[in-house]
């Protein structure tokens, strides 16, 4: 750290403690650089894992996969991780890498831009300002709750919370409550309210594909071997990453190989949903896998309870004590939770960030947003953004991409020190042209043809969200820093001296 004109300045600053930046943090300091700070708006590490809390709250990616591949736990209590175990998992990875001494909690990014003639990143944060060469966003694409707009909502006299944002000191028992999307937080917290609640109504706009989750308890012998051997839990995770990657066949190459996933769909909602009436309105009418396929062996069940309806009816207004639907009914409700998503290609750390020009990532990506490699975007200089544009995937462990990202970004840092340059910036020409690539794989995905809307597309329709292919061919991608595809700013004459 030093100070230039009262400020702190480091060479790098990360934003965010999700996976994404307690995985820079770690792997920066194994790269030997350590003068650098992690900021978080919250008085804790953790992002997704530390927000969402809610009842039931688990990651849909099995447990040995879903961890960095340094850092495997040989204790995961379960095949499919709950948040706490998680959540408890980042902290010791926080601990272990030494990375808890250049956390600067409570920190609130309020903007960055970057200051040409310095050749540096100045950081507005709500504790006082920081400047940096390097800027490095893990703010995750589920960090900003989207709660939607609708008339009366302020009028509602009753409890009011995002699944995001769960209010534990709300006891729900006994109580009416309105569960509005059935989206993966939903699926996962319905089952768990249901036995408390006096009714639960769900809202249901688009029934999700739900497939069986084999969840099980890890045992105490499988632990142990696993701890005594840990090449066969790198076997175990290996053999989950390539069963996983075979989903890439049916959603991006062959939309015939989704029918097994389909049947396996529909013969749980069979055995599970014997009324035909209440099946018909759970079953889909889009291809499995345009939006997110969810997993769960108890959502089913839990519906079919003499306690819960559901209904899809549209919502048109909230009253007092009620909610409205389209078909005219009005039911008397005392609580609501909204499972309807964040906002992720509308994300509001996009306006925070000011390029080279003034203009910030939201107006630069107007039309649509776009990276180099998912990472980088011309007008940005020196700035990287983990879980950028087009790094999202169905299917596996969002901790390989994050990986993937991590190692370009340090090989990034490696050709800066190498060629002396001050900064780089991706050359417009090379991000349009692999943007273009990107788009065309998408073109006939089922997240494009599946005929579903989902929040994995922008308002233009176009999928900036997801990799549209295998993750080992984004680990290519991100594989070597190319500088041909980067214009190098030099340093500035007085930075040059120093
Ligand atoms: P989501 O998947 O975006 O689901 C939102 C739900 O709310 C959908 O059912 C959506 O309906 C509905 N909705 C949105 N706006 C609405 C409105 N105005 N009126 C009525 N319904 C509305 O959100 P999420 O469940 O929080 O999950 C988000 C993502 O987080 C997941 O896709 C997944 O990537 C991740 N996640 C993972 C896990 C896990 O690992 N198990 C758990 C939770 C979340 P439509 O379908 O019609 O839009």
């Amino acid at each position: 750290m030093t100070r230039t004109s009262g400020r702190e300045h480091h060479r790098v600053i990360v934003v965010g403690t999700g996976f994404a930046g307690i995985g820079m943090a770690i792997r920066l300091r194994e790269r030997g650089i350590t003068d650098f700070v992690v900021l978080e708006r919250a008085g804790d590490i953790g992002g997704t894992w530390r927000d969402n809390t809610y009842p039931g709250a688990a990651c849909d990616v099995p447990s040995h996969l879903y961890s960095f591949s340094f850092a495997l736990n040989p204790a995961w209590s379960r095949s499919f991780s709950g948040q706490q175990e998680i959540w408890d998992y980042l902290q010791r990875c926080t601990d272990a890498y030494g990375v808890r001494p250049h956390l600067r909690l409570h920190h609130e990014v309020l903007d960055a831009s970057w200051d040409h003639d310095a050749r540096r990143w100045h950081v507005r944060t709500n504790r006082g300002g920081l400047t940096a060469d390097i800027l490095v966003t893990g703010t995750g694409a589920l960090s900003e709750p989207s709660t939607p707009d609708i008339p009366g909502l302020e009028s509602f006299q009753g409890s009011v919370f995002h699944s995001a944002q769960w209010d534990h000191s709300h006891d729900l028992s006994g109580r009416r409550v309105a569960v509005i999307g059935t989206g993966a937080s939903a699926i996962q917290f319905v089952p768990e309210i249901q036995p408390e609640v006096e009714s639960l109504t769900v809202f249901q706009r688009t029934p999700p594909w739900v497939i069986p989750r084999l969840d099980r308890d890890l045992t105490g012998a499988e632990k142990a071997l696993y701890r005594a051997a840990p090449r066969l839990q790198q076997l175990v995770r290996a053999a989950i990453y390539w069963a996983r990657e075979s989903y890439v066949l049916g959603f991006s190459f062959n939309r015939r190989l989704m029918k097994a996933a389909e049947l396996i769909a529909r013969r749980q909602l069979r055995r599970q949903v014997p009324d035909e009436a209440v099946r018909a309105t759970l079953t889909p009418d889009y291809t499995i896998g345009c939006k997110r396929i969810l997993i769960s062996s108890d959502y089913y069940p839990a519906i079919m309870k003499s306690n819960v309806d559901v209904v899809t009816s549209g919502i048109t207004e909230i009253g007092p004590r009620s909610v409205c639907t389209g078909d005219g009914a009005e039911r008397e409700v005392d609580t609501i939770i909204f499972g309807t998503g964040f906002h992720v290609t509308d994300m509001p750390v996009a306006s925070r960030i000011r390029g080279r020009e003034g203009r910030c990532l939201a107006e630069t990506w107007a039309d649509s947003a776009q990276a180099h490699r998912g990472t980088t975007v011309a007008g940005f200089p020196n700035l990287f953004m983990l879980v950028g544009p087009n790094t999202g995937l169905g299917h596996t462990s969002m901790v390989y991409m994050i990986e993937s990202q991590v190692s370009y970004v340090l090989d990034a840092l490696r050709h800066l020190e190498r060629s002396g340059a001050a900064a780089v910036e991706a050359r417009l020409p090379a991000q349009v042209a692999y943007n273009e690539s990107v788009q065309e794989r998408m073109r006939d995905t089922v997240w494009t043809t599946g005929g579903c809307a989902s929040w994995y597309l922008d308002a233009r329709g176009r999928n900036t969200t997801l990799w549209p292919s295998f993750s080992w061919q984004f680990r290519r991608a991100t594989r070597r820093f190319e500088p041909a595809e980067y214009v190098e700013h030099e340093r500035v004459p007085e930075h040059a001296a120093a």
